[in-house]
């Protein structure tokens, strides 16, 4: 067996011991004979599983006792539909940050939404520069958001194009002043600990720190969701799937059963805290490479916005781009191709990518620059 060190950025590496695990008890599960796959959702083999993932995230990330924990299906990209269709009634207003191709989409289908039933979107604040790109993120005190807002809503971490918030401070969070915040947390969710109760509602789709696609959570106060329009077909009613501890309908179930061994495999590291460390460190190689390399790599990223889990690096030009993916894929790096919107080189240092394959990486590039 010859596994390669992977930095794609989604669905992305998972820990080693994790894989490991599934594959010892892919065909017998717990001594019932069949698979996860092949049991009933409502048998308790798996419905211990289910609680177990629910109540390993309410313990790592200290989610307050009035917050649901929800798994859903559609991704994230669901999300950017399914947050307008609940909270963006007829008359009332949501301010979107945007600055990033996720956030982008994400008021993209909510004037959608809007449209449809006499609502209005605004945009709260936007980072887009001359070229329609993003090489930074607009601080809170930018945001212009009214205070009868129905919801503000931003991604902590622009995944395409490496910027994230709350690197050496908290998370921006509106919810002091009364306006409920709304978090995708996609590509950033657990790689640190956070303030749970700063935001109204918190989602991510798995399969980038958190396990593989297909499952999605959602972490959103009890009393946010009782808001929630009821009108609207009731599997796409938050309440629906809170009410009923996500088995109204069948969940992903071998998905929620590999996030249930992520979080046991976060646990063994030490829990956020020690998550948090780590992923420092692992940043801090490539971050240092590229400062010590002289200019020959670059980080178009504003530096206090550098992202922990998306190191987006540019070479002199797109000629020494491509011969780097290709010099890194010989030797056993893979998924260091950037976005194709955003060209160049992104290095995704997400929980599961282990510090040794950072600093593998930071030492590759170095010889790579002083060879090239
Ligand atoms: C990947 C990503 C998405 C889209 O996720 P899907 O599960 O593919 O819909 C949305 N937001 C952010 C921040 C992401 O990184």
């Amino acid at each position: 067996m010859n596994r390669v060190l992977n930095f794609s950025a989604g669905p992305a590496a998972l820990p080693f011991e994790v894989l490991s695990q599934a594959q010892r008890e892919l065909l017998d599960f717990n001594g019932t004979g069949m698979s996860v796959m092949e049991q009933s959702h409502r048998g308790k083999a798996y419905e211990t599983v289910h609680m177990r993932a629910i109540a390993r995230l309410r313990q790592l990330m200290k989610i307050p006792d009035d917050y649901s924990v929800v798994f859903l299906q559609g991704g994230a990209s669901m999300q950017f539909a399914q947050v307008p269709l609940n909270f963006l009634s007829a008359g009332q207003k949501a301010a979107y940050v945007v600055n990033g191709t996720w956030g982008d989409k994400a008021i993209a289908e909510a004037k959608i939404v809007a449209a449809s039933r006499g609502a209005e979107v605004l945009l709260a604040a936007s980072s887009k520069d001359a070229k329609g790109s993003y090489q930074s993120a607009p601080l809170q005190p930018l945001w212009s958001v009214p205070n009868e807002a129905a919801y503000v809503h931003y991604a902590s971490n622009e995944t395409i194009h490496g910027i994230q918030y709350g690197i050496s401070d908290a998370l921006p969070s509106l919810e002091s002043r009364g306006i409920s915040t709304i978090c995708d947390m996609s590509s950033d969710l657990m790689w640190r600990p956070i303030n749970v109760s700063d935001f109204s509602m918190i989602y991510a789709g798995a399969q980038k720190n958190l396990g593989p696609s297909g499952v999605t959570l959602l972490i959103a106060k009890r009393k946010f969701l009782d808001v929630g329009d009821s009108r609207i077909p009731k599997m796409l009613q938050y309440r629906t799937h809170a009410e009923a501890d996500s088995l109204y309908n069948t969940p992903p179930t071998f998905a929620i059963y590999l996030v249930d061994l992520v979080l046991g495999w976060i646990e063994q590291q030490g829990g956020l805290e020690a998550i948090e460390r780590l992923n420092r460190n692992k940043a801090s190689a490539i971050y240092g490479a590229i400062e010590a390399s002289g200019g020959f790599y670059r980080c178009p990223v504003e530096a206090s916005q550098r992202s922990v889990m998306n190191v987006v690096v540019r070479l002199p030009d797109e000629r020494a781009e491509e011969a780097f993916v290709a010099q890194a894929e010989q030797a056993g790096f893979v998924g260091l191709k950037g976005h194709r919107s955003a060209g160049g080189i992104r290095v995704s240092l997400y929980n599961a990518v282990t510090l040794e394959a950072a600093q593998r990486l930071a030492a590759f590039m170095t010889s790579f620059a002083a060879s090239f």
